[in-house]
């Protein structure tokens, strides 16, 4: 084995935690509220589609896999996902929904550094997200 020199990398474990973790901060400063029911309390980031695929695991834009559910409505996703997915659709259409799924059934896959890469930008639109709202509240 190489030898190990300045800072350590972190391991694959450690960068898709810490990318579930950013990812988590930046939907719910987004949404604000649970996008199904509309409740302000325990909010988590609920997945569309399952998170197992890393395909859509991290997608944050607007119209993709991640959206605001509280946990309620989050847990009930699992056996029903017909509330969620109705509110997608009405939302963005069908016909992205079916891109997204799509999307989710593709194979992505990241290097170590593409993971790490994929973390500085959600955190850095994480940030400007975070300073554009401070003064709301
Ligand atoms: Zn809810």
């Amino acid at each position: 084995m190489a030898k190990k020199t300045g800072r350590k990398k972190p391991s694959r474990k450690t960068l898709v935690k810490k990318l579930d973790k950013i990812v988590s901060l930046y939907i719910r400063l987004r949404d604000e509220v649970c996008v199904v029911c509309g409740t302000n309390e325990k909010l988590t980031n609920g997945h569309l589609f399952s998170r197992y695929s890393y395909s859509t695991r991290w997608d944050i834009s607007e119209d993709g896999n991640c959206h605001t559910q509280c946990w309620g409505c989050n847990y009930r996703h699992e056996y029903d996902p017909y509330p969620y997915t109705n509110w997608f659709i009405e939302k963005f259409g069908k016909e992205r929904w079916d891109e997204v799924h799509r999307n989710f059934k593709g194979s992505k896959r990241y290097s170590n550094s593409q993971l790490q890469e994929l973390y500085d930008e959600i955190k850095e639109l994480h940030d400007q997200l975070y300073e554009s709202k401070k003064y709301q509240f």
